[in-house]
């Protein structure tokens, strides 16, 4: 089954990558995985993302969706740019936030030392067996090193609608570092 763009035909589907719902007759990016739980080899099923969430969190998909549609998306050049970013750095898609880190007990991936207690990580989710699964944080300062790019801060502000303008430039500043 390809992956496909659509209008959403109710408002119920919630999205795989924010997790809020998709409004009904928005465009939303459908990406057929293998459904796990089916008794017959083959079955797929489909997860359903906002064009924008697609483009960041899962974006092979969203490229050959937008290849094979003919629904008027907006925004489309600038998704398909993002969403080549997150191909030719295959890091990126795993950005999922980021956040004060609320203890003293994670390890940075990137460099192996402690992240401090209220020290700015980015957490991080490996997508595996038809789902996202936590997988550990980077030093907001590492991120550059981790992800191989430092063009990072719109796809944080996307995964992290909370973010203010002052946490956005404490990050610029942290992304700097490196
Ligand atoms: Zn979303
Ligand atoms: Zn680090």
């Amino acid at each position: 089954m390809p992956h496909v763009i659509e209008r959403a035909t109710t408002g119920r589907a919630r999205c795989r990558g924010c997790g809020a719902s998709i409004p009904k007759d928005t465009p939303r990016v459908g990406e057929a995985v293998p459904n796990m739980f089916a008794e017959t080899d083959g079955a797929e099923a489909t997860h359903w993302y906002h064009p924008a969430c697609a483009a960041y969190r899962r974006p092979e998909a969203f490229l050959q969706a937008v290849e094979g549609t003919d629904i008027a998306l907006p925004e489309r050049d600038d998704l398909a740019a993002i969403a080549a970013e997150g191909v030719a750095h295959h890091r990126l898609p795993r950005l999922d936030k980021a956040e004060r880190a609320p203890t003293a007990r994670a390890a940075c991936r990137h460099c192996r030392v402690a992240i401090p207690k209220d020290a700015w990580r980015i957490a991080l989710l490996f997508w595996q067996d038809g789902r996202f699964a936590p997988a550990g944080f980077v030093h907001a300062s590492c991120a550059p090193g981790y992800f191989e790019t430092s063009t990072l801060l719109d796809r944080v502000r996307h995964a992290t609608p909370a973010l203010t303008d002052e946490d956005a430039a404490a990050l610029a500043h942290e992304f700097a570092q490196t």
